[in-house]
C-alpha cells in the first residue's frame, strides 16, 4: 500500500504547489495526518497562546492523479479512518458560537477508549471518525485549508467519514488532493470551534469520472447523497446547497425542476455542517429512499 506521512503537509490548496506524490486513478492509499493544530498541544499543560497559529489545519498531499484534469470529477471513496489515543478539544474568546463568554483559552486533552472520547467522569462521546479539511486545488488564487469552498477544504461536515464517496470537482492539472483535520466525533455545527481534534490515518482511494457535472462538493453514504456548499453567511449556504441539489436532480435524473423541487420539499433534509469556519457550510441531503423506485444511481 502507498502510504504518505504527514511529513507532506500543506495548508493552502493551491495550483501552484510542488505534489508530494504521483499516482494513477484508481489507487488506494493511506495518508497519515496531523491534529488541527499540527499536534502542537499534546499535555495538559500545553497552552493555546503558545501555539503557532501559522501552522493550523494542516493538510497532508498534495496528492497529482494522472489524468484529472478541469471538467473531471474526483471521486473519494473513504475506506477507513484510524484515529490517535487522544484528541484535544479548546475553547476560548475567538472560539466559536460562545467566543464572547469565556476570559480564557482553556484545552482539553480528550482520551480515546473503549470506543467513545472520554471528554469527563461520566461524560463520553461515541467514536463517529470523520475528516474535517479535504479537498483539491482551486483554480485561482490560493485558499488556505481553514477555508472551506467550492473545492472542499474545511467543511468540517459529518457525513465525510468511513464507508462515504466524496466527489470533488477538479480545477486544474492532476488535481492535487489533500487531506487533514481528522475529528475522533463532531457535532453538526461544531459549536466551539473545534471536535475532538485528532492526528491518523486515512485509507482512500482516488478515482477520475469524467461523467458527472457538480458545482460544488457532493457525498453520498450508503443511505443519502448530500451536496455541500459554503458562503458567508448560513442562509447563502443553504440556498447554494438546495440549489446544487436540484441540479442534481434535473440534470442526472431527468427529473422536472417543478418535481425535482417538490421531492426535496417533501423528503429532503436541509442540515448545518459548520457555523464557525471563515465561510458557514451547509448541505442538502436526499435519502436514497426518495428516489429508489427509479432504479438508478444518482452519482
Ligand atoms: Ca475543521
Ligand atoms: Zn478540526
Amino acid at each position: 500500500m502507498i502510504r504518505l506521512t504527514k511529513e507532506h503537509r500543506v495548508f493552502a490548496f493551491s495550483a501552484e504547489a510542488v505534489p508530494s506524490l504521483r499516482i494513477a486513478g484508481g489507487t488506494t492509499l493511506e495518508l497519515e495526518t496531523a491534529d488541527c493544530f499540527d499536534d502542537q498541544v499534546q499535555w495538559p499543560g500545553d497552552v493555546l497562546a503558545e501555539v503557532d497559529w501559522d501552522r493550523i489545519n494542516p493538510a497532508t498531499g498534495p496528492v497529482y492523479v494522472e489524468g484529472a484534469g478541469p471538467g473531471d470529477v474526483l471521486s473519494v471513496l473513504i475506506e477507513r479512518i484510524d484515529v490517535g489515543e487522544q484528541g484535544v478539544m479548546a475553547v476560548g474568546p475567538g472560539f466559536g458560537v460562545l467566543a464572547d463568554g469565556f476570559e480564557e483559552q482553556v484545552s482539553r486533552i480528550v482520551p480515546i477508549v473503549d470506543g467513545a472520547a472520554q471528554l469527563d467522569e461520566g461524560l463520553a462521546i461515541p467514536l463517529r471518525p470523520m475528516i474535517g479539511v479535504i479537498g483539491v486545488a482551486p483554480a485561482g488564487a490560493p485558499v488556505p485549508t481553514a477555508s472551506p469552498g467550492a473545492h472542499g477544504g474545511n467543511m468540517d461536515t459529518r457525513l465525510i467519514g468511513p464507508g462515504a464517496v466524496l466527489y470533488l470537482p477538479v480545477a486544474c492539472s492532476g488535481a492535487l488532493f489533500a487531506v487533514g483535520d481528522l475529528h475522533a466525533a463532531m457535532g453538526d455545527g461544531e459549536i466551539c470551534g473545534t471536535g475532538v481534534e485528532v492526528a491518523g490515518c486515512v485509507t482512500l482511494r482516488l478515482d477520475v469520472r469524467r461523467d458527472l457535472e457538480i458545482a460544488g462538493p457532493v457525498v453520498e453514504t450508503p443511505d443519502l447523497v448530500a451536496t455541500i456548499a459554503s458562503a458567508e453567511t448560513l442562509d447563502a449556504a443553504t440556498d447554494a446547497a438546495t440549489r446544487d441539489m436540484t441540479a442534481l436532480l434535473t440534470g442526472r435524473l431527468g427529473l422536472s425542476l417543478e418535481v425535482a423541487t417538490m421531492l426535496m420539499s417533501a423528503g429532503g433534509e436541509l442540515q448545518v455542517s459548520q457555523i464557525v469556519d471563515p465561510l458557514r457550510t451547509a448541505r442538502f441531503a436526499l435519502p436514497k429512499a426518495c428516489y429508489a423506485g427509479l432504479g438508478v444511481d444518482l452519482l
